[in-house]
């Protein structure tokens, strides 16, 4: 019998296997809209970071080689430090994440971590350096402990707890029928925005990685539960490159610098405080989010 057996088994090991190699696919598709063909050069090497100095060199980039969407993009981030990337919305932040996690590769100019040229590393050991929440997170069809602990393979579940813990997700799991084995997905129990933001947060704590990128990660999260996780990501980005794109500019006052990125062109850098006295973009969009803030705390929490 148990002859019968193992051929099935291993029948099941690659059926699971090939599953999971489609629906990452899947997700993937999910992420970047359209994939470009990006390829290892050939003989590429291992990326490493041992400090995580991130450089965005002349960095132009379309979608489509008749729209140019970021138009000679210069951003120095030194190893350890934080990038805030603010700006309207189309004006091009989400894609200069994109790029970094090279999902696309540069019309013209380079991306380089520690002196690598980006395009000359393989994927592989990219993506294994940057944890990325992107704005819209892109579940698996598999338990929520699973779509966690995707962040680091063979975590332990007391990991994945923690991380949770860390994303303020940890109550909601524990009040699912089946806890983290609970089903989530387009196949399961469907996640709210905020929720999903979340359990991709917890993936990225679980990750570790030495470069974060943090795409309006919480965005869709209402005041108080963006506060309570706010402390977690300024801890987790603490002593780490990391590269923050937000909406609210009252979650990044405190980065070492901020970019203000206008239709593809780096219109403003520096500190919170160089900008409000420069007067420009930025001092305009913090003045117009504090008038709205304000109105908040009279009307109360629209979110
Ligand atoms: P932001 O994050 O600043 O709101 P994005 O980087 O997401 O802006 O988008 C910048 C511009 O690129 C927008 O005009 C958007 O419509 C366009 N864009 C984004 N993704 C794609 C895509 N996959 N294909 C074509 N155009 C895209
Ligand atoms: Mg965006």
């Amino acid at each position: 019998l148990m002859q019968l057996f193992r051929p099935l088994d291993m029948l099941g090991w690659v059926y699971r296997s090939i599953r999971q190699g489609l629906i990452d696919m899947e997700a993937m598709f999910d992420l970047t809209d359209t994939p470009a063909e990006i390829v290892d050069a050939p003989n590429a090497a291992a990326l490493t970071v041992p400090n995580g100095h991130v450089r965005f060199d002349n960095v132009a980039f379309g979608y489509e080689p008749e729209r140019i969407i970021l138009k000679g993009v210069s951003l120095d981030v030194p190893a350890g430090t934080s990038l805030a990337v603010v700006g309207p919305s189309g004006a091009g932040k989400s894609t200069l994440a994109r790029l970094l996690y090279r999902f696309y590769d540069p019309t013209s100019g380079h991306i380089s971590i520690d002196g690598q040229d980006i395009a000359t590393v393989t994927q592989a050991s990219l993506r294994a350096a940057i944890g990325i929440v992107p704005q819209d997170t892109v579940l698996f069809n598999d338990t929520i402990g699973y779509n966690i602990g995707y962040g680091r393979e063979g975590s332990s579940q007391e990991a994945i707890e923690e991380a949770a813990r860390g994303a303020a997700i940890d109550g909601f799991i524990a009040a699912l029928p089946h806890g983290y084995d609970s089903m989530v997905g387009e196949r399961g129990l469907k996640l709210s925005g905020g929720e999903k933001q979340r359990v991709a947060i917890a993936r990225t704590l679980l990750k570790d990685p030495p470069i974060l990128i943090l795409d309006e990660a919480t965005s869709a999260l209402d005041s108080r539960t963006e506060e309570a996780i706010q402390s977690t990501l300024s801890a987790a980005s603490r002593g780490r490159t990391t590269i923050i794109i937000a909406h609210r500019l009252s979650t990044i006052v405190g980065a070492d610098q901020i970019a203000v990125l206008d239709a593809g062109e780096v219109a403003e850098r520096g500190t919170h405080a160089e900008l409000l006295a420069k007067n420009g973009l930025y001092a305009e969009l913090w003045a117009r989010q504090a008038a709205e803030r304000e109105l908040e705390e009279v009307v109360g929490d629209p979110a």
